[in-house]
């Protein structure tokens, strides 16, 4: 089976802020075979964001009675929060005949990894640097001061795993970064 009979599971990590929700969404929009494939996740609601689109937001019990149910292909926590990809937001897309869009950090890409089976393409995005990276997160004005201190914490931890990714891009221009992507994409496909 070559690459172009196989659905194609892009995954996308990225240290918080570097612009990877907003890379995920013009891949969706420019190409209409790729599917983002809806996380659960236990934080917080922000307030731009709706249930069932950009998260199916639960509790934690629920979130751990799913685990239990081993409804997950794979979860992380970060920050205090889980995060996961269930097999049927998976499984629904690839019915659907369409290539499927992971928006996940380094561990869920870990345990993907192990599904060999899996055509994936693994893209790992960068912030031109940390200093521009915290400039983002408090432009973006989502998440509280603490969160971002996190985030910043976990910084160079995140990127020491960019080493595990197939293609690491430094995302300077939104623009220049997704034709990048694209290339990537369709450089894969042919083979
Ligand atoms: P945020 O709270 O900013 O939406 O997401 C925080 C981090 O969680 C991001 O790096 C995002 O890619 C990652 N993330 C979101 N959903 C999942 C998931 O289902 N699995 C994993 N492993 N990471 C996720």
């Amino acid at each position: 089976m070559n690459n172009l009979s196989k659905p194609l599971m892009l995954v996308l990590s990225s240290p918080s802020g570097a612009g990877k929700t907003t890379l995920s969404k013009k891949i969706q929009q420019s190409d209409n075979s790729f599917k983002i494939s809806v996380s659960h996740t236990t934080r917080k609601a922000r307030p731009n964001e709706v249930d069932g689109v950009d998260y199916h937001f639960v509790t934690k019990e629920k979130f751990k009675e799913l685990l239990s149910k081993n409804v997950f292909y794979e979860y992380t926590e970060i920050f205090g929060n889980y995060y996961g990809t269930s097999k049927s937001s998976v499984n629904e897309i690839i019915s659907d005949k369409c290539n499927v869009l992971f928006d996940i950090d380094w561990k869920g890409a870990q345990q993907l990894s192990r599904f060999k089976e899996l055509n994936l393409l693994k893209i790992f995005i960068l912030p031109p640097s940390k200093e521009e990276l915290e400039k983002r997160l408090i432009a973006r004005n989502q998440d509280g001061k603490q969160s971002i201190k996190n985030r910043l914490l976990s910084y160079s931890n995140d990127i020491e795993h960019s080493d595990e990714y197939d293609h690491v891009i430094v995302n300077d221009n939104v623009e220049t970064c997704f034709n990048s992507i694209k290339k990537i994409i369709s450089k894969h496909l042919k083979n």
